[in-house]
């Protein structure tokens, strides 16, 4: 059905090759200012020739697509003023590509994977939501080439992944080196998901996790590939089967949505009213002065961001360049401070930050 790629690939391809696909993202993204949630892409995981993982009852493909739908019903009932969209609605084959392409040419504000867990044993059970990073450890990298391998049945795979291969660990070395300017808010918004599941529907908390997921790679909107429970655990396959646990499921992932909207709308108002006030202003001692900040994120919309938000971060500001908003840490007059108080932010969390200079208030 389909023939299993080459392991000895050259990495350094794969390398240049994924950087090349990276570069296509943030240029493609549409900022939206106006700071309001109003387009969700809910992806039910497989579907058509690919069946997902397969339990005793049921097919992951049918499991996904029924609890995206029962989702999708939830938030059109009562937000009325978002605009979901469904990147498969039967059961049809949608490559990975695709979905992300789906989600970045509707600007969608938030991207949702549905997806069942599997393993060979059938004891494992309960929820885990992934955001796109580095796997901590071999149980989330085990997800993400199970999720990953769904490329096998695409026609176009080596047209669109080049030569990744979901089996060899090696390619996720390259996947590794991606940074999301939407990371944080992904992780927010994927602790809302485990919060409902966990303590509303009462899932066994697996956690918030991290891994190399393909068709979270090229979404350019904060993006979360929900693991709703094991279909390989006959227990758990009977939850995820019957219409009761899909409604249960599908209410906890809408309660997670509604949760990170009016947290978001409600930063977003508040940095209206007062942002302009006291950003960007160009203190008359630091004229014609290079000034020197560590960048350490870009987001598509102005928020407010709390300074709790960045635990331990100084001088927090932003600037805006090419429709998107980098915010900024501490604030240095020589290269050497800064470049110092870069490796602080980096150790803190911030792995891409980056120094950043200005002269009256541009970057040089
Ligand atoms: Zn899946």
């Amino acid at each position: 059905m389909f023939k299993l790629r080459a392991n000895n690939e050259k990495l350094f391809i794969l390398f240049f090759l994924f950087l090349a696909l990276n570069m296509s993202i943030v240029n493609d993204v549409q900022a939206q200012k106006e700071g309001k949630i109003k387009t969700v892409v809910i992806d039910a995981g497989h579907g058509g020739k690919d069946p997902g993982a397969i339990g005793m009852k049921s097919k992951e493909k049918d499991i996904t697509l029924s609890v995206a739908k029962k989702t999708g019903d939830y938030i059109k009932q009562n937000c009325p003023d978002v605009n979901v969209i469904y990147t498969r609605n039967g059961d049809v084959s949608v490559s990975l590509l695709r979905r992300a392409q789906i989600a970045n040419e509707k600007n969608a504000d938030l991207f949702i994977s549905i997806h069942c867990n599997a393993n060979a044993s059938t004891q494992p059970c309960g929820v885990e939501t992934f955001v796109m990073g580095e796997h901590r450890n071999a149980a989330n990298l085990e997800v993400a080439k199970l999720e990953n391998a769904s490329i096998l049945y695409e026609d176009n795979a080596d047209e669109d992944y080049g030569s990744f291969n979901p089996n060899s660990p090696e390619a996720y070395i390259m996947l590794n080196f991606f940074q999301s300017e939407y990371k944080n808010a992904s992780l927010e918004f994927a602790e809302h998901i485990q919060n409902q599941l966990v303590k509303r529907v009462g899932r066994k908390d697996r956690g918030v996790q991290q891994a190399g997921f393909l068709v979270l790679y090229k979404t350019a909107m904060p993006s979360v590939l929900i693991e709703i429970g094991f279909i390989s655990n006959p227990n758990e396959e009977k939850f995820l089967r019957s219409e009761e646990g899909q409604t249960y499921i599908a209410s906890a992932i809408f309660r997670a949505f509604r949760d990170y909207k009016v947290a978001y709308e409600k930063e977003n108002a508040s940095s209206d009213a007062n942002a302009d006030s006291d950003t960007d202003k160009l203190i008359d001692s630091d004229k014609d002065k290079v000034i020197y900040k560590v960048q350490i994120e870009s987001r598509s919309r102005k928020v407010d961001v709390p300074s709790q938000h960045y635990k331990g971060l100084k001088n927090i500001d932003y600037y805006e360049h090419n429709g998107q908003y980098k915010y900024t840490a501490g604030k240095f007059y020589s290269k050497s401070e800064a470049d110092e108080y870069c490796k602080k932010v980096k150790t803190s969390g911030y792995s891409s930050a980056f120094v950043v200079s200005f002269k009256n208030g541009k970057r040089l």
